[in-house]
């Protein structure tokens, strides 16, 4: 997306460029406006990064919105970045370089000092630096990270292909392999959107036997098309717990779907000590009963995405088996565009901003 030439945005403290463009909501709700900026340089720790390609995940709904605590307008989302380094502040590790392939997600950096990071368990950071709301985004030519968020892009990757890796991939692949599903497992993804059509994809690459889950008999090819072995339509009688049971039982679901309902009538198509992992959010609470978690063990937990070393993993993985999101691309001056495609359901599963 970046403008300058690549022998400007290589050299070190050279950058010729004043200013760089973002897509910026001005207000709560406001559409996008690009907007000149200049450009800053990379305190130390940070670097400067020249954006190639940024995802636009539906969370950025929340940012945009200003429903979470703590949002600031002018506001540039975008938690699903790739690009280059552009140029290195004082301090900084020395692996990282200008010119090296960085991607940064949903994990933007954590505090470092607070006790789950103390632990080693840096996603749970209540001060977790996600990009749009901590910091200024990849909606934008260019950014500025801290160096423990970036995840390094394997060659063969593409940038447009490595955004969408940094939050929905990485949600995905965690979630797995996370999981207490082991191959050969009864595993079941439920919906097949931006998250869910990469669910598939790891799982059936994880060696699990793959059920999709989804709404009407159409999707079902396409399913079949993503390595899915079963294919549950959510529509369709018997109800999905019953079509789960049929098939045995799931150890794992994995709830991509940002609707409560639709996760909720999985859990009874769970196996005894069976697993609900929710990474779809929705405004909604789930709809549990005791009695379907007492009886047969079953557990439900979230997962929270994963930090820049497991989006690396993610990226890695991705490369090996030949995996790679579903995208639609679109320049950075049509975000609003893009970002409404995200909206209205109408994207190819990642709408992704690209220069
Ligand atoms: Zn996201
Ligand atoms: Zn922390």
């Amino acid at each position: 997306m970046v403008a300058v030439s690549k022998g400007e945005s290589q050299i070190r403290g050279e950058i010729q460029m004043s200013s760089y463009r973002v897509a910026q909501a001005g207000a709560a709700g406001a559409p996008f406006e690009i907007v000149e900026r200049e450009v800053p340089e990379p305190g130390p720790g940070h670097v400067r990064i020249a954006v190639a390609a940024c995802g636009i995940c539906h969370s950025d709904a929340m940012f945009v919105q200003g429903e979470l605590p703590g949002v600031r307008f002018p506001l540039v989302p975008g938690h699903e970045i790739a690009g280059r380094i552009d140029a290195v502040g004082e301090g900084t590790d020395s692996r990282w370089r200008v010119g090296d392939r960085v991607a940064v997600g949903w994990f933007g950096g954590s505090c470092g000092h607070c006790t789950p990071c103390r632990q080693g368990d840096f996603i749970v950071c209540p001060q977790l630096k996600v990009p749009g709301w901590a910091y200024d985004g990849g909606f934008a030519e260019m950014t500025v990270a801290p160096a423990d968020a970036l995840a390094r892009i394997p060659d063969g990757l593409a940038a447009p292909d490595a955004g969408p890796m940094a939050c929905a991939g990485v949600t995905t692949y965690n979630g797995l392999r996370r999981s207490s599903g082991r191959p050969g497992d009864l595993v079941a993804v439920l919906g097949l959107g931006g998250l869910g059509h990469l669910g598939v994809r790891y799982a059936v690459a994880m060696g699990f036997e793959v059920v999709a889950i989804a709404r009407g008999a159409d999707k079902g090819d396409f399913a079949k098309q993503l390595g899915a072995h079963h294919y549950i339509d959510s529509t369709a009688r018997p109800g999905v717990a019953e079509a789960l049971q049929s098939l045995g039982g799931a150890r794992v679901v994995l709830a991509t779907a940002a609707n409560s309902s639709a996760i909720t009538a999985t859990v009874d198509g769970l196996t005894h000590r069976g697993e609900l992992v929710v990474i779809g959010a929705d405004s909604e609470p789930l709809g549990i009963f005791p009695t379907q978690l007492l009886m047969n063990a079953r557990v439900v937990r979230g997962h929270p995405s994963g930090t820049a070393q497991d989006v690396q993993e993610t990226m890695e993985f991705s490369v090996l088996h030949g995996i790679r999101p579903t995208i639609e691309t679109m320049p950075l001056e049509h975000a609003n565009e893009a970002y409404g495609r995200m909206l209205a359901g109408a994207a190819r599963f990642r709408m992704v901003l690209t220069g």
